[in-house]
């Protein structure tokens, strides 16, 4: 085994084939040439069905690559867990393998950590250009949601980051299976800095994320992350309380009057909504208890399936 290296960068690579010779030669650029830092680069193939397996080992002869090849797609969290789990830098940072995250900014990272001797380097994105406006109005909403819920604004925050040993390891005693790095990442808080950096426009890339899967994601993240959904439920249910106590009276009154026969109207637009609450709140129900069911069997976060070499 080789020294142990000061800087170590964990990519998740789904069909990443093309991309990586060129990540891992700006990113050596970068750390070898201009820093001077030794380093070791952790590649995770999460499952791809191009050739990214090939890629990666091809690239074990040239750069200090170490390839981790999963036995299926878990999804990047799971990928990033894994490269982040062999790490043996002094500090880890985690970056995109699209080249959507820049390396050069691990320059302005690392001098950021060594100036502030902070435990967390977080890469925000400057407002992009090239974004949509669909997409990110999506990602505002998403934002914006998970932030009343949650208590963290996560806004133009990326898996951009860097963590040294004490953010790491919080960051891996955290038992979840459901992980969601960026709001965990920010859970536990420590001395933060942050980068500002603009997502660069790399041609023929379009986001891969459909309506459905965007929002299976935000459910997920949400609902790993917080409670606050199912208590918002028993709130609605008190203050429907008061207003339904008053109409009960009033209906009790006209029973006992003989005046009854009115007020369809009002029956049917109760029934109607607090029917519609009532699957809403038991589907909430049902996503928590998904949760709970896919944290109770404890399977493994990812399951290796080769690695190359160390
Ligand atoms: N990725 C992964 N597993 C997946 C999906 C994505 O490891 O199932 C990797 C992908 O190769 C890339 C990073 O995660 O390095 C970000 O993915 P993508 O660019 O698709 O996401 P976006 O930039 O749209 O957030
Ligand atoms: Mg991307």
């Amino acid at each position: 085994m080789s020294v142990q290296p000061r800087v170590s960068v964990v990519v998740p690579a789904f069909n990443e084939a093309n991309s990586l010779p060129t990540l891992c030669r700006r990113i050596d650029q970068i750390l070898t040439q201009e820093l001077g830092e030794t380093y070791e680069l952790i590649l995770v193939d999460d499952g791809s069905i191009d050739n990214t397996w090939d890629s990666i080992q091809r690239l074990t002869e040239q750069f200090p690559v170490h390839g981790l090849r999963l036995s299926r797609n878990f999804g990047k969290e799971s990928a990033l867990c894994a490269g982040i789990e062999m790490a043996q830098g002094e500090v880890v940072v985690s970056m995109d393998g699209d080249l959507q995250h820049p390396p050069e900014l691990l320059a302005l990272m690392i001098e950021k950590w060594r100036e502030t001797g902070c435990d967390l380097v977080e890469a925000v994105k400057t407002r992009a250009q090239n974004e949509g406006t669909v997409s990110r109005l999506r990602a505002k909403i998403f934002y914006k949601v998970f932030s009343v819920l949650c208590g963290f604004d996560l806004s133009g925050m990326t898996d951009y980051k860097l963590l040294t040993r004490s953010a790491r390891e919080a960051w891996l005693n955290m038992p979840e299976r459901t992980l969601f790095f960026r709001g965990m990442t920010n859970w536990i808080g420590f001395h933060r800095e942050t980068v500002q950096f603009q997502v660069p426009d790399i041609e023929d890339r379009h986001s891969r994320w459909s309506f459905t899967g965007l929002l299976r994601y935000a459910l997920r993240n949400i609902t790993a992350f917080t409670a606050v959904p199912l208590y918002l439920f028993a709130f609605l249910g008190l203050f429907f309380l008061f207003p339904a106590a008053i109409l009960a009276l009033d209906t009790l009154r006209r029973w006992f009057q003989g005046v009854a026969v009115e007020g369809f109207t009002t029956v049917i637009i109760l029934v109607l909504l607090v029917g519609g609450l009532n699957f809403i709140g038991l589907s909430v129900l049902g996503l928590y208890l998904g949760r709970v069911y896919e944290e109770v069997k404890q399977r493994p976060r990812y399951i290796i399936r080769a690695r190359t070499d160390r």
